[in-house]
């Protein structure tokens, strides 16, 4: 069976972190080859690269200021930022990164400056970008069309927008990643528009320890110490049966499509 590859996650989540040797185990039986594990701040970035140094070849690491995250920042962000890239260069990747206007106190102007400085900085080195964008597709196609984007283009995680913007994104460089989320009764919007992405840009994700998929695509059961269900990386593989039904793929054959399409954009040509 094809291998899979979770194109984001956050396994140096605090509700994951210390309970890793635990998970191992059902995400190597899942097969999933690699997670592209995604820093949110600067004091998750350490945390990310410590995965990356333990796990070689699962954990994948690609680090960014998210726009949920940008009030904790310090004044030299952008230069710690750039010291992770150039130490480990052209290994570690760019995000999660990106715009919401969904979130309280959004503080637009300052995500605007961070987003378009991140971006710039995806494209000066050519990085995979993983883009976080809820209710900003306007702005965001705004700053794509007025900048320079990485050339090899950019990843829209857990893709909410419209099924309309689906062609206009893709020929800016879009690829579109799935997550187990979507596969609840309510999200049929987000569903349509993942029928209408080209084959060529579809990926799949978990967001674990986020974007829970409902129970009857839920293997691996996991809660916080309060009791809250938590999205296990070992779900992986549900969701891409989950999307295989949606798109009225064999689910095989997706997972070959979906093993060349993360090589592909994310240049991991070795594994
Ligand atoms: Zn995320």
């Amino acid at each position: 069976m094809t291998p899979l590859f979770d194109a984001h996650n956050h396994l140096q989540d605090e509700r994951l972190l210390h309970r890793l040797p635990e998970l191992l185990p059902s995400i190597r039986d899942a097969r999933i080859r690699h997670c592209i594990v995604n820093g949110t701040c600067q004091d998750d970035w350490p945390h990310v690269m410590t995965l990356a140094r333990r796990y070689p070849g699962l954990v994948q690491p690609s680090l960014g200021l998210h726009p949920w995250k940008i009030a904790s920042r310090s004044q030299d962000w952008l230069e710690k930022l750039k010291c992770f890239l150039s130490l480990h260069s052209g290994t570690v990747f760019l995000g999660e990164c990106g715009l919401d206007r969904w979130m309280k106190n959004p503080q637009f102007e300052d995500q605007r400056e961070i987003f378009t400085l991140q971006l710039a900085l995806a494209a000066e080195h050519d990085l995979p970008l993983s883009i976080h964008c809820l209710q900003a597709w306007g702005p965001l196609i705004e700053i794509l069309r007025a900048n320079q984007g990485p050339a090899r283009g950019f990843l829209l995680h857990s893709y909410t927008g419209s099924a309309e913007l689906v062609p206009e994104l893709t020929e800016l460089g879009a690829r579109f990643s799935f997550s187990g989320y979507f596969l609840r009764e309510h999200k049929e919007k987000t569903r349509a528009a993942f029928r209408q992405v080209p084959l060529d840009r579809l990926l799949v994700e978990t967001d674990a320890p986020d974007m829970l998929p409902p129970d009857q695509h839920i293997e691996f059961i996991l809660r916080d110490c309060e009791g809250h269900p938590l999205n296990h990386p070992a779900n992986l593989p549900h969701v891409v049966r989950g999307l295989a039904h949606i798109l009225g793929q064999d689910e095989p054959d997706l997972r070959v499509l979906l093993a060349d399409n993360f090589r592909q954009f994310f240049g991991l040509e070795s594994l």
